[in-house]
């Protein structure tokens, strides 16, 4: 579902200037939101935008009728307006500003509280060195992002497993540590195959203090899909994976109350909801 934010320039658009289109999906922006920016500039146009300080990378489209960006507000972004910068460069000359104010909507996420081993809310001491060495190596790990989509068309659910309402719940661990629930969790039965969400390369695919079993696979532009927890990795950090290939089987690794797969989604530093994310249709993109 497409609409038009803006349907032409305001001033001085002439008849030699090519119509400029820009909209968002979805059309209502809440903390957590992916979104997928289209603008129908010419092939031959060059497209920039910023976005709550983040960079917006376009891309040319399937349907060849424009320019994409998938793009998202984080689960903590503060709500409230936004200016959204975009300006298009024309091959002929010329910028086109189309930038515009975003409204950040409340998303009404819920509160909650769980029971975890203690060692997970206070780590012993002689963990405090994996768990910093950890911290380096994802970082490193999200810094990296291919300049191109490596995602083809809709993504798909990790698990045959029905899904908690359970993005951006704040909840407290063992009545102390307070966190927001950056991801989707399934229920998945010990041993469910865990598939990948949309093409793309495994950049992380190893045991972690906090994840368990983690393995994250980079859909370039800065886009990653991180599947937590598993019983089992069955691929490789460098490997490229399609759609629907098996990563490895669910579990219950590192933090959890029980067998479930946490799967989150990360764009830039940004965490999106996933559900979201699956319900988005990115066929004309890509
Ligand atoms: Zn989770």
């Amino acid at each position: 579902m497409f609409c038009a934010l803006v349907a032409a320039l305001a001033g001085a658009q002439t008849q030699s200037t090519p119509a400029v289109a820009v909209s968002m999906t979805p059309e209502v922006v809440e903390a957590g939101s992916p979104e997928l920016f289209r603008v129908s500039a010419p092939a031959g146009a060059t497209v920039e935008g910023e976005w709550l300080g983040h960079k917006l990378e376009f891309f040319r489209g399937r349907d060849g009728q424009a320019w994409y960006a998938l793009a998202g507000v984080d689960v903590e972004a503060p709500v409230g307006p936004s200016t959204l910068r975009l300006v298009a460069r024309l091959v002929e000359g010329g910028a086109m500003d189309l930038s515009r104010n975003v409204e950040i909507l409340p998303a009404h996420y819920r509160t909650g509280t769980l029971t975890v081993a203690p060692k997970f809310v206070e780590p012993p001491p002689d963990e405090m060195a994996r768990i910093k060495a950890e911290v380096d190596l994802k970082a490193k790990v999200f810094a990296a992002s291919a300049v191109e989509p490596l995602w083809s068309g809709d993504f798909r659910a990790p698990v045959k497993a029905a899904p908690t309402d359970s993005f951006g719940t704040r909840r407290t661990f063992n009545g102390t540590l307070a966190s927001v629930h950056k991801g989707m969790d399934f229920r998945a039965a010990m041993g469910t195959p865990v598939r990948a969400g949309n093409s793309g390369v495994v950049v992380l695919a190893r045991p972690l203090y906090y994840e368990g079993n983690c393995v994250v696979i980079e859909h370039g532009l800065g886009l990653f899909t991180i599947s937590m927890h598993l019983s089992r990795i069955d691929v490789h950090e460098g490997q490229h994976v399609s759609l629907g290939e098996r990563i490895g089987l669910s579990g219950a690794t590192g933090r959890v109350t029980g067998p479930h797969l946490h799967w989150a989604v990360r764009w830039q530093d940004a965490y999106l909801d996933p559900a979201k994310l699956l319900r988005m249709d990115l066929s004309r993109a890509r």
